[in-house]
C-alpha cells in the first residue's frame, strides 16, 4: 500500500505542537477511538498509547473495548492486519503511515510460499505430511495460506508449543518468515540444527536444497530475518560480560542460535519486559532487543543497569516511520469524519487467518 505524503501545514509542526493537538483529538474523540501502541514506537508515540504490548498482546488489547469503533496501530502493516482479523466487523483499524511495514514479514510472500508448497509436493510426493507454521510477524495472506494448509500460526512466546503441536500433526514443519525461531524453537525441542533441519531460500531452485535434504529434514526454514535482532553476536556478549562482571544477558529468540545459546536468558518482548521488571534493584542487563524499549526500561527503573547489547543504536527503522506527525494527521481526520490509512484484510483471507490465528490460541491455550 502507498503512503500519500503529509499535507504540508503537517510537516513543520513543533514537537510541542503536535503533542498538545494529539491531546485535543483525542480528547474529542473519545473512547470510541483506541490508540494501541507497540514496545518498539519511541517514546512520543507511547504517551499517547491506551495499550502498549507486543505484536500478540495489542491484537488481543484491540478486543478489550466492545464500545471501540476505530483502532488506530502504531505499529507495524502486520500488525494492523491482525487486528482487523481479531476484531469485529464493524471496527475500522487504522495504520498512521502505510509505509511501516516490516522487513521481515516481507521476506516471505503468497507466491513464494505457493511455490515451495508446490516443490515439496513434488519431492515428497502425495503423502507429504509437511505442517506450515507461520510467525505472526507475517502478511495476512501467509496466515490465510497455513489456516488453509492444517497449521497454524505462533509468536515469539508460544512458538514451542505451536511447534510441538505441528510434529503431532505431520512430519515435518515448514517455519516461516524467520528461519532464526524455527531454529531455536526446533533446538530448544530437542532437534538438531545441523542435521534435522534446511533452510529455504526462495530465490533458489528446492530453495538451495538436494531432494535428499528435503526429504530427510525435519524442519524445514524459511530464509528470513529481522535486520534488528540479527545484529547482535558473541562478540556483544563477551564485551558485555568482560565490561560488567556479573551481567545478565537478555535476548530476543529472533537472535542467531549462538547468540541465544550464549545468553543468560531468552524470551519474547513481553518476556524481556517482565524478567526485567521482577529483577532485584542493583543488578545488571545487557538487552539484545530494539533499543526503544531498552531505553524504556533503562529509564523506568533507574535502580538497575540496563543497557542495548548492541552499542550501535539499532531501531526498528519501519516502525520508527509511525511519527508522531502522522498520528496527529491520522486522529484529526478522524476528528473531522475522515477515514485514513484504513488496513481491511479481503474477507477471503480473513476467514482462513482467522482459523489459523484461533487454532493457535486452542493448541496454546
Ligand atoms: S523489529 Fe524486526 S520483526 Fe519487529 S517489526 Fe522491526 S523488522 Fe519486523
Amino acid at each position: 500500500m502507498y503512503q500519500v505524503p503529509l499535507p504540508p501545514e503537517y510537516t513543520d509542526l513543533s514537537a510541542e505542537e503536535i503533542r498538545s493537538r494529539i491531546h485535543a483529538a483525542k480528547a474529542a474523540l473519545g473512547s470510541g477511538t483506541v490508540i494501541l501502541g507497540h514496545h518498539y514506537q519511541r517514546d512520543e508515540i507511547i504517551e499517547h498509547a491506551d495499550h502498549r504490548g507486543d505484536s500478540y498482546k495489542l491484537a488481543k488489547d484491540a478486543n478489550l473495548h466492545p464500545e471501540a469503533h476505530t483502532i488506530v496501530f502504531c505499529g507495524v502493516h502486520f500488525m494492523a492486519e491482525s487486528a482487523d482479523i481479531l476484531t469485529p466487523d464493524h471496527v475500522k483499524v487504522i495504520l498512521p503511515n502505510l509505509a511501516a511495514g516490516c522487513s521481515m514479514a516481507d521476506m516471505a510472500n503468497i507466491f513464494q510460499v505457493r511455490k515451495c508448497w508446490q516443490e515439496l509436493q513434488r519431492v515428497l510426493g502425495d503423502a507429504m505430511s509437511v505442517v506450515p507454521v507461520t510467525y505472526i510477524n507475517s502478511a495476512a495472506n501467509l496466515k490465510g495460506f497455513v489456516g488453509e494448509n492444517g497449521g497454524t500460526v505462533c509468536t515469539s512466546t508460544n512458538a514451542p508449543t505451536a511447534v510441538a503441536w505441528a510434529l503431532t500433526q505431520g512430519e515435518k514443519v515448514l517455519f516461516f518468515p524467520d528461519q532464526h525461531l524455527g531454529r531455536n524453537t526446533g533446538a530448544r525441542l530437542g532437534y538438531d540444527p545441523e542435521t534435522e533441519m534446511v533452510v529455504w531460500d526462495p530465490f533458489k531452485p528446492l530453495g538451495g536444497n538436494t531432494e535428499e535434504a528435503i526429504r530427510s529434514a525435519k524442519f524445514i526454514l524459511w530464509k528470513g530475518h529481522c535486520s534488528v535482532h540479527k545484529r547482535f553476536s558473541l562478540e556483544q556478549i563477551a564485551k558485555a560480560r568482560a565490561e560488567h562482571p556479573g551481567i545478565n544477558i537478555l535476548v530476543h529468540p529472533e537472535c542467531e542460535l549462538e547468540v541465544v545459546n550464549a545468553a543468560d536468558f531468552n524470551g519474547s518482548t513481553e518476556y524481556i519486559i517482565k524478567t526485567v521488571e521482577s529483577a532485584e534493584p542493583g543488578s545488571k542487563w545487557a538487552v539484545g532487543t530494539e533499543i526503544n524499549l531498552v531505553n524504556r526500561l533503562a529509564k523506568e527503573m533507574p535502580d538497575r543497569l540496563i543497557f542495548c547489547l548492541d552499542p550501535q543504536i539499532c531501531p526498528c527503522s519501519t516502525m520508527y516511520r509511525i511519527h508522531p506527525s502522522f498520528l496527529l494527521w491520522t486522529l484529526e481526520n478522524l476528528v473531522n469524519g475522515v477515514v485514513v490509512n484504513q488496513v481491511v484484510v479481503p474477507d477471503k483471507v480473513k476467514r482462513f487467518a482467522k482459523i489459523a490465528l484461533d487454532r493457535m490460541l486452542t493448541v496454546c491455550a
